[in-house]
């Protein structure tokens, strides 16, 4: 079903007033965590300002060590929601449980499924049942042709609104946090109709090397971006290192409106 072959047109999924995988880029920006009210109102302010079209923000995150913090959880979805109303910004966030299915079908525009669960097929069956847009993150080793498989779990389902990322995988070099891999976006585009986009954040770990890879990334034929974005990244809870500031943001959607225009 992810399969070109059988599907030649690509795939456009709408939220709201938005459309994906259309002409326009799609970006979505905030905190890798939902940390305050005051937090997360303000960067949804600055992102809407420099013209991002969706809020990020985990409530329930996925950390390497049960000592981090682990998000606020539930609080963190009525702080997203309460951000959207604010703002008008559609809301992305990651689901990590089968159980929180129909909260987030009800109170989150696009489900995303992150890296780690990328072969959680339990939850991927479960959300091929939904007709919610899936943002679906590429697992940390996995291939591409994996990827698809994934993808192919929630459409089999009936949900034909998959969205693909890519965000960084494992490789030898350590000097990043992942290494992006810039040509699976070409490679997706051959393979599969669904649209793809592009983690800068998580491929790199590093807040000044995420303005030069979101722009290759848009060169190189990415749908959208998914970009961290922190008011104050010495202090945030989660993935400072990576988080730009919304100064550099709107800098940055700037340069990728250049960019998207000669593409
Ligand atoms: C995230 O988006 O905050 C996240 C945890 O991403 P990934 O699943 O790609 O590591
Ligand atoms: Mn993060």
């Amino acid at each position: 079903k992810a399969n070109r072959l059988f599907h030649p047109d690509d795939t456009h999924i709408k939220v709201g007033k938005e459309t994906i995988g259309a002409e326009r880029l799609s970006i979505m920006a905030g905190p890798c965590s939902v940390e305050s009210k005051e937090q997360i109102l303000s960067i949804a302010q600055s992102v809407k300002k420099a013209g991002a079209s969706f809020l990020r923000g985990g409530a329930f995150k996925p950390r390497t060590s049960p000592y981090s913090f682990q998000g606020l959880k539930d609080e963190g979805l009525e702080l997203l929601k309460y951000a959207r109303k604010q703002t008008g910004l559609p809301i992305v966030t990651e689901i990590m449980s089968t159980e929180y299915i129909d909260e987030y079908v009800e109170n989150v525009d696009i489900i995303q499924v992150g890296a780690r669960n990328m072969q959680n097929f339990e939850l991927l069956k479960q959300l091929g049942k939904t007709r919610k847009p899936i943002l679906l993150k590429r697992g940390l080793s996995s291939t591409v042709e994996e990827l698809l498989m994934s993808a192919e779990y929630i459409l089999l389902g009936g949900n034909d609104n998959v969205i693909l990322c890519e965000r960084g995988i494992r490789t030898f070099e350590n000097y990043t946090r992942n290494t992006l891999d810039l040509s699976a976006i070409p490679a997706i585009k051959k393979l599969s109709h669904l649209p793809v986009i592009v983690d800068p954040s998580h491929s790199t770990g590093m807040w000044w090397m995420v303005e030069p890879m979101a722009m290759a990334a848009v060169a190189a034929g990415a749908d959208g971006l998914i970009i961290e974005v922190h008011n104050d990244p010495e202090n945030a809870l989660c993935d400072g290192n990576q988080s730009i500031k919304p100064e550099k943001f709107t800098l940055l959607m700037e340069k990728l409106k250049l960019i998207a225009q000669a593409v």
